[in-house]
């Protein structure tokens, strides 16, 4: 049976740090701030918003959000967001996604300062986490990375196969994991015998979006079981691409839907805050 890697296990150490770097940065007049941005009346992203200012508050951080109507336009957006970037003391834009379909979404993402963008879905950004230099990485990998590193999951030389190649999750998710040196394979929705190809994985990232999707005879005996799908069942219940119950007997490790890699995703946001409010410091010269 696997060893559970849970959200709440991990997240408490990464939160004091970031607590007791803002309080440092708060002696010297610099207090993290972090701008939201929500355009339209969807309730899910409502409550994810909600949950981004109550951390932001716990932690010392300042934060504002704007929740613009469904019908604001492109132009009106893209002004806010210029305005964002040339306050001094914001440090973190996120424009909460999606975007009603009237708003060319990567137009949005291309607007925001790339020193400000916490979310790390500029291209100049997704980039340099290409090139390994980089101040941003989109929160979910790293949210992954953290997880793996607080179970000490040995990355380097050992097989991982992500499954799913979005800018947001998959793709960076492998390049990260590359770094650490491990052998990458990623798959996708054209992916040949499938099976074969995760069976070889002693890492299995899932970033699909299928519930259950991942089956036990998808998985090596002993692999390291990362799940970050968020979908909902027959049932109306969250759960995620794995089939957990019965794949965590035959995994070492594995993350449960919810409570595992989701709600890193907010830690990693406060933790990319406060590094561009770190830069900030550093530019300031305080
Ligand atoms: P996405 O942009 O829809 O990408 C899904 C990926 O899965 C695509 O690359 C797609 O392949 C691949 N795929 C779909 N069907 C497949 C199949 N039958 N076999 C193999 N690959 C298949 O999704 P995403 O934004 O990466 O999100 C994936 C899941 O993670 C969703 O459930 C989402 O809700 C969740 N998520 C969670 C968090 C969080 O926990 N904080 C954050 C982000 C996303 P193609 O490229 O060929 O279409």
């Amino acid at each position: 049976m696997a060893t559970i890697m849970r959200m709440k296990e991990v997240s408490p150490k990464l939160l004091k740090e970031i607590e007791e770097e803002t309080k440092r940065l708060k002696n010297k007049g610099i207090v993290p701030k972090l701008s939201v941005v929500i355009v339209g009346d969807d309730f899910g992203s409502k409550v994810y918003v909600r949950n981004k200012k109550e951390m932001c508050a716990s932690l010392g951080f300042a934060s504002d959000s704007y929740e613009l109507p469904e019908i604001t336009s492109e132009e009106e957006l893209l002004a806010l967001v210029e305005t964002l970037n040339k306050d001094d003391e914001v440090d973190g834009i996120l424009v909460q996604m999606p975007l009603p379909k009237h708003i060319d979404a990567q137009k949005i993402i291309n607007a925001v300062d790339p020193k400000k963008d916490v979310d790390a879905f500029h291209p100049q950004n997704i980039g340099r986490v290409l090139t390994g230099d980089y101040d941003f990485v989109p929160c979910t990998p790293m949210g992954i990375m953290e997880m793996l590193k607080y179970y000490e999951i040995e990355i380097e030389g050992k097989n991982c196969v992500m499954v799913g190649r979005s800018n947001t999750v998959g793709k960076p998710a492998a390049l990260l994991m590359l770094e650490q040196n491990a052998t990458v394979t990623i798959c996708h929705s054209k992916t040949k015998d499938l099976k074969a190809v995760t069976s070889k994985a002693d890492i299995l990232i899932c970033a699909i979006g299928r519930p259950k999707f991942i089956t036990d005879d998808m998985v090596k005996n002993g692999a390291v079981v990362v799940d970050v799908g968020m979908n909902r069942n027959e049932e109306g219940k969250v759960c995620g691409d794995v089939d957990y119950a019965n794949v965590r007997e035959k995994a070492s490790f594995i993350t449960p839907v919810p409570g595992g890699v989701g709600p890193m995703t907010v830690t990693m946001l406060m933790k990319n805050t406060l590094k561009s409010a770190l830069l900030r410091e550093k530019h300031t010269g305080k």
